[in-house]
Order: C-alpha cells, then sequence, then structure tokens
C-alpha cells in the first residue's frame, strides 16, 4: 500500500488514483484542493467509519 520510492529523483510526485490516501500522511499541499490536480470539487462519502473525498475532476481519493 505504501509507496517507497526512492528520495531524490526531481519527478514530480504521482498519486495512485486506486488508493486511498490518509490525510495525516498526504496532508493537503492547499488546503481544500486536489494535490492531484488542484480542483476545489469533491465528492464525499463514509466508508468504515472515515470520511472519503474523492475529487470530482481526477478521482483521487483521501481519508479525512
Ligand atoms: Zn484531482
Amino acid at each position: 500500500m505504501e509507496e517507497t520510492k526512492e528520495l531524490g529523483n526531481q519527478k514530480a510526485v504521482e498519486y495512485d488514483l486506486s488508493i486511498v490516501y490518509d490525510y495525516r500522511t498526504h496532508p493537503d499541499k492547499i488546503s481544500g484542493r486536489c494535490d492531484h490536480c488542484n480542483h476545489a470539487l469533491f465528492d464525499s462519502s463514509v466508508k468504515k467509519y472515515e470520511y472519503i473525498r474523492k475529487c470530482r475532476n481526477c478521482g483521487m481519493m483521501k481519508s479525512i
């Protein structure tokens, strides 16, 4: 589940849209905006007592 890429390369962070990120380990770079595409509209749902926020543009998910 965890990405263990080597540090030190200059590539931009790529997000895996098939997994749900945890807000505690991946806080918003800009509050209320998608880290992946910078979109500000989200769909939200509750799964297993966790609030899941899904970007309406790219589909990146984060549990808050
Ligand atoms: Zn997005």
